[in-house]
């Protein structure tokens, strides 16, 4: 396994020859390289700290002490660990719903939102055979209606229209008894996101999540956003019970320290990576491999 991270910690190693043994000092060394490799790929501050703290305690047991690599296997401690704290097995889009299933996107504007639930849309059509409508209850922006009308199109699914003078959850009902009359397996509903975290949005999302009762209700947020992800994932999980989580724009050159923080803080499953424009550009969540990205 070869990595900065690990070069660095076998520098770490290298300078301890001669001495009989692996002491609480060195440990900590070889954490202070984890910690600053944690925060160069963005993870936020407090759960780096918990992370670390977790990291310690399994390193200091025997294994490491009488291992004759001790920066592997510290290495080898903080991938299992950082694959356990960000995935949890499969975990595809869950459909267990009278029909229509519902999913709800919540995120910030530019997360990937739009994008995202096309991709979905292509995904579940593809690989689950399923008949997708989508809807946008975003009438502060006519722009982002009209975007969602043209990738559900490029998705092969069917696009619900709303308009600027509607009431997003007037929108929402008028969509679920469509979906409901048409025979729709899932109904994709795309949400408003402002810049920053915002109460009448929040109000408003909330209120949809109670009249939809949504199946799934997924996060989107922009693996690019760094350190600020933790308040964003913050506000939407006081806000929304969260089910899903998924991290977009993983193609750009983020090491996505944004998938630790978020997934530590809302505790839900990251399900998804975004990792292109296109509307193929949607993987099933790879903690393992990420873990590897993150370190860098
Ligand atoms: P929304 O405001 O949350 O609905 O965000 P959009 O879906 O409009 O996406 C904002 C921008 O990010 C658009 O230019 C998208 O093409 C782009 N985008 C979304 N997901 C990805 C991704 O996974 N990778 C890349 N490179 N760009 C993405």
């Amino acid at each position: 396994m070869a990595s900065a991270l690990t070069d660095k910690l076998s520098r770490l190693v290298k300078e301890m020859r001669g001495q009989a043994r692996i002491t609480e000092s060195n440990v900590q060394d070889m954490l202070r390289e984890v910690r600053m490799a944690l925060l160069e790929a963005d993870v936020a501050l407090p759960v780096v700290r918990d992370f670390i703290a977790r990291v310690k305690e399994k390193a200091l047991g025997q294994e490491v002490i009488s291992s004759l690599q001790p920066g592997q296997v510290l290495v080898s401690i903080v991938n299992k660990e950082l694959a356990a704290t960000m995935g949890e097995g499969v975990a595809d889009i869950n459909l267990n719903a009278q029909p229509p299933a519902i999913i709800l996107m919540a995120g910030l504007q530019g997360a990937g939102k739009t994008t995202t639930t096309a991709k979905l849309a292509k995904h579940l059509i593809e690989k689950r055979k399923k008949k997708v409508l989508t809807v946008s209850g975003d009438v502060y922006r006519p722009a982002a209606i009209e975007q969602l009308k043209t990738v559900t199109a490029q998705a092969g699914a069917e696009w619900f229209p709303s308009t600027p003078d509607q009431k997003p959850r007037d929108i929402a009902i008028a969509a679920l008894d469509y979906a409901k009359k048409h025979y729709f397996d899932v109904l994709l509903v795309d949400t408003a996101g402002r810049l920053a975290i915002d109460e009448l949005l929040m109000a408003e999302i909330k209120d949809l999540h109670s009249i939809l009762k949504p199946v799934e209700t997924l996060f989107v947020v922009d693996a690019m956003q760094g350190q600020d992800a933790i308040n964003t994932a913050k506000a939407f999980k006081e806000a929304l019970p969260l089910t899903g989580i998924v991290l977009t724009k993983l193609d750009g050159d983020s090491r996505g320290g944004a998938a630790l923080s978020v997934r530590q803080i809302t505790g839900a499953p990251i399900k998804f990576a975004g990792v292109s424009e296109k509307l193929d550009g949607l993987e099933v969540f790879d903690a393992d491999r990420h873990a590897q990205r993150v370190l860098g």
